[in-house]
């Protein structure tokens, strides 16, 4: 019997794992998909939002801010990549002026700290392809990038570290509340007991309530966000995140510096019936390069390397909903995280297990080790460190992503590694062989080797990102 299931391995599910496993319990992550951080958390703008525009006196606006401060001591425990962007607010006329004092106001209001305003020629001086027609900017020095499955990934091996159970591809199929107990029902098959739940089920989270409740809170309302990625060439061209003043809709399409150096344009935002279609539209890419003209001139179209969408999980509820069930005592629900969720996913954690501990008298770990080790990222590495591992480890020798300077010894880390999978994207999650210009053109087979070598699997058995997702079928060259 466990005391905890989780559902759910995006951010928030990932989060509440670790600062869960800061206590004595049993605890089980549950993941439908062949990898954690596969839905929202591999398809957002990566921005560690200041907490200027969620509506005051919300959870989003608390959470979002807590969130912030709590990334740095995560960097320093987790290993994981930070940029220092910051960001500017740009407006471009009298009537924009006036609304940025709002926001402003409404920054201060939140506990955003070191806000400051720009002129038009201070802002062009900081950022020189900013739009001629700029007049002002709000700048918010303590919005940063990361890098977000990357922040999923070590706040779950950590949790597993200290304890926690993973188990991927195992989808919540059914609930069923006995008298001190859950039964959990896993693919359709198998049943397994717990006291409580946390559903952290993102965009699904209205359809996994409604396993167990009559009546849920909220409803599920997938708006799409669509983006083009710039190659790392671009790096420099714009330094800060840019933002337009926020609308009804949404913070905007932004220019977004990525940690690797690549640069973010987008996202759009469109409400659309289904929950998995992230196809891109002519619609979308066009709104992008359309609306970016307000932001900044010289935009390098030219170096666009691919395109992209994700799917936000917005609500009913307009605001976080973080609660206990009101049907069904210890199901816990944590829905409706759509932007800032990355942001406030390691605050939604301790505002959700501060509540557990209250309920449940849940007592300290006294093993708890918050430190995940750093990676070894070859190419980052001085000549001598290079040559001495080389040395110890003929595969740092040799190298596979040639885009991305990735070594073969770091995609046999990625297979086999803590957290380890055996799919292209996982992969590529991982180490980033195939993040770069050629988009896995040249490394791509080369990887697939390396993982059917490594897990004694046929190569035509070696997936995509998920099960029954092989690449290659059959041989097409047989000889009669
Ligand atoms: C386009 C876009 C841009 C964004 N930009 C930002 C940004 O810059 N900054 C920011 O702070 N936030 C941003 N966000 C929001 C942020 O990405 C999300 O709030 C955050 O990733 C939510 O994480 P999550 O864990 O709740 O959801 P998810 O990452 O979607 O994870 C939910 C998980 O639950 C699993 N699951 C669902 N049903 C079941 C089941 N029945 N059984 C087992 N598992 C199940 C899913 O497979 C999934 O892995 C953006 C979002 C989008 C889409």
């Amino acid at each position: 019997m466990y005391d905890y299931v989780i559902i759910g391995a995006g951010i928030v599910g990932t989060s509440i794992a670790r600062e869960l496993s800061r206590y004595n319990a049993n605890i089980l992550v549950l993941e439908k998909e062949n990898d954690a951080a596969n839905h929202q958390t591999v398809a957002n703008s990566a921005i560690i939002h200041s907490g200027h525009d969620p509506k005051e006196n919300t959870l989003k606006a608390k959470l979002c801010v807590e969130g912030n401060a709590l990334y740095e001591t995560m960097e320093k425990e987790l290993n994981i990549p930070i940029l220092r962007t910051g960001a500017f607010v740009v407006a471009h006329n009298q009537e924009e002026e006036d609304m940025l004092d709002a926001l402003y106001q409404r920054a201060v209001n939140n506990g955003v700290k070191d806000i400051l305003f720009h002129d038009r020629s201070q802002a062009r001086q900081i950022e020189p392809n900013l739009a001629d027609d700029v007049t002002k900017v709000l700048s918010l020095p303590s919005t940063k990038v990361t890098y977000p499955w990357e922040v999923a990934f070590a706040c779950l091996e950590n949790a597993i570290h200290n304890g926690v159970t993973f188990r991927k591809n195992s989808r919540v199929t059914n609930i069923i509340k006995n008298e001190n107990h859950f039964n959990l029902e896993i693919n359709d098959a198998e049943t397994i007991q717990t006291k409580s739940i946390i559903s952290a089920a993102g965009i699904f989270s209205d359809q996994v309530a409604y396993l167990l409740e009559k009546n849920v809170p909220y409803q599920i309302f997938p708006r799409k966000g669509e983006y083009f990625v710039l190659d790392r060439k671009a790096k420099g061209f714009i330094n800060h995140v840019i933002y337009p003043l926020p609308t009804k809709k949404g913070k905007g399409v932004l220019i977004i510096p990525q940690v690797h150096g690549n640069i973010l344009l987008g996202p759009t935002s469109q409400l659309q019936d289904e929950k998995d279609l992230l196809s891109n539209t002519r619609e979308g890419l066009n709104q992008i390069k359309h609306d970016l003209h307000a932001l900044a001139k010289n935009i390098p179209f030219n170096l666009i390397i691919r395109t992209f969408a994700g799917i936000r999980a917005s609500s009913s509820y307009e605001d976080f909903y973080i609660q206990e069930s009101k049907e069904y005592s210890d199901f816990f629900h944590v829905a409706g995280i759509d932007s800032p969720g990355l942001t406030a996913a390691p605050a939604i954690a301790k505002y959700l297990v501060n509540q557990l501990v209250n309920k449940h008298h849940l007592k300290k770990n006294i093993n708890f080790d918050p430190i995940r080790p750093k990676k070894t990222v070859f190419h980052k590495l001085n000549f001598e460190d290079q040559l001495a591992l080389v040395k110890k480890d003929p595969r740092y020798g040799n190298l596979v992503c040639k885009c991305e300077k990735i070594t073969e010894a770091e995609i046999v880390e990625a297979i086999h590694g803590p957290l380890g999978n055996d799919t292209i994207k996982g992969i590529k999650k991982r180490a980033r062989a195939g993040s770069g210009l050629c988009q896995g053109g040249y490394c791509e087979q080369t990887v697939l080797k390396i993982i059917a070598r490594e897990t004694n699997q046929p190569i035509n058995k070696i997936n995509y990102y998920g099960l029954d997702t092989p690449i290659l079928v059959q041989e097409t060259k047989v000889k009669p």
